[in-house]
């Protein structure tokens, strides 16, 4: 089974293939739908594929926006560069873009979540049209995501993680009419979100509320039916979030699958060892959404329009092959004493107090400071692109 993970910029991109991503999905600076996150150019789509299949990872590139007739020529004209540079699927949810795909190019194309698909005949349609797969709409619970695999014979792919939408992907309009940005093409403004004000005709009171805001989806527990299943891919939420965040939840499912694999762990082990490692991830609290039971009053974060942090990503490694340093990019201030974490590609992660903070000319400093490149102390597990974390 793939573990399918966001790729939302060239450096996302290769933090998941090296935290244990078997394919990737990206955006190119048309078509898709995340207007706001850093798309890929030509040149860098064609590095992040070649950096991918050099790992043994695929390259998936977004093209589900939904487009109006005058866009369909220039995704005409774009198709044959991303066969040239050999990305390894076009995900859609257009009917006009799915049959100017299929007509024009030899992409496989991969029915995108916007479409909706939530039954076994829905399914079967895309398959008939040629889909080689169907991402399922996150309204469907995994025993009906199983069922339609056996049934339909045809890959089938489902959201284990991230944030939820609150209503139909690829129906919602809120956006478009609270704020004026098209959610269907790449300008959700995240509209359900935001604090109502309720009204209550039949009293005369009124409540505030963040009545539409979903908790987050984590699927630890279903996993092993996913497996067992034949789900063909598993997919993780979240172009536009951190390095942080594609690093920790890419390497928790991956560690994930192959604690499932080898047979480590049964049952509520699964839990217990991995819970509270997705709680150090930004949250806004977990539910399982659909995948056990129709989602309900409970799955509502009906508290604060921010997600819950309790880390922050400070630093990256750039060369760990020295005796006695490590090379890092600064991404966040951070003291000498304060006590980091290096997260490693796999096992467990790494604590230890930032003891000699260097300038490249070797002058100590107390702090570190954004942008800038220090020497530390050399942590012998350390691989270059490990990411540092510390707590808030
Ligand atoms: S407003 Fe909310 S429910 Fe609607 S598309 Fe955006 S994230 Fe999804």
């Amino acid at each position: 089974m793939e573990l399918l993970a966001p790729g939302g910029s060239l450096e996302k991109l290769k933090t998941a293939v090296l935290y244990g991503a078997n394919a990737v999905y990206v955006g190119g600076e048309r078509f898709g739908l995340r207007a706001a996150a850093d798309n890929f150019s030509e040149i860098e789509l064609k590095d992040g594929v070649d950096f991918a299949h050099k790992h043994g990872a695929l390259v998936y590139l977004t093209l589900n926006s939904f487009l109006y007739g005058e866009e369909i020529q220039q995704l005409r004209d774009y198709l044959p560069t991303l066969e040239n540079i050999g990305v390894d699927g076009a995900i859609v949810s257009d009917i006009g873009v799915f049959e100017v795909v299929a007509s024009l190019s030899s992409l496989p194309i991969h029915v995108s979540t916007q479409a909706s698909t939530i039954n076994l005949p829905h399914v079967e349609f895309w398959k008939r049209q040629g889909a080689r797969r169907v991402i399922l709409g996150r309204e469907v619970s995994m025993a009906a995501a199983i069922e339609m695999r056996k049934e339909a014979k045809i890959e089938i792919e489902l959201f284990i993680h991230g944030s939820m939408c609150i209503a139909y992907s690829g129906n919602c309009i809120i956006s478009n009419f609270t704020s004026g940005r098209d959610s269907n093409r790449g300008g959700c403004a995240h509209s359900c979100r935001f604090l109502y004000e309720l009204s209550f005709p039949e009293n005369g009171k009124k409540e505030k509320s963040y009545f539409m805001s979903s908790k987050d989806l984590w699927g630890i527990a279903q996993v092993k039916a996913a497996i067992e299943g034949g789900i063909d891919s598993l997919k993780i939420e979240g172009r536009m979030k951190s390095n942080l965040y594609v690093a920790s939840t890419t390497k928790l499912y991956s560690q994930l699958v192959k604690d499932i694999l080898s047979g480590k762990l049964e049952g509520d082990d699964i839990l217990i060892k991995y819970q509270n490692e997705f709680l150090k991830i930004p949250n806004r609290h977990y539910c399982d959404g659909n995948l056990s039971q129709y989602a309900g009053m409970d799955s509502i974060y009906n508290d604060r329009e921010n997600e819950i942090k309790e880390y922050d990503f400070v630093g990256v490694v750039l060369e760990a092959d020295q005796s006695d340093f490590m090379l890092v990019e600064v991404r966040r201030t951070f003291y000498e004493g304060d006590m980091l974490e290096l997260i490693t590609f796999e096992g467990e992660d790494i604590t230890f107090k930032a003891l000699h903070i260097l300038d490249v000319r070797g002058n100590r400093q107390l702090k570190s400071r954004p942008g800038t490149l220090i020497k530390m102390q050399k942590i012998s597990q350390a691989a270059k692109w490990n990411l540092l974390r510390a707590k808030i």
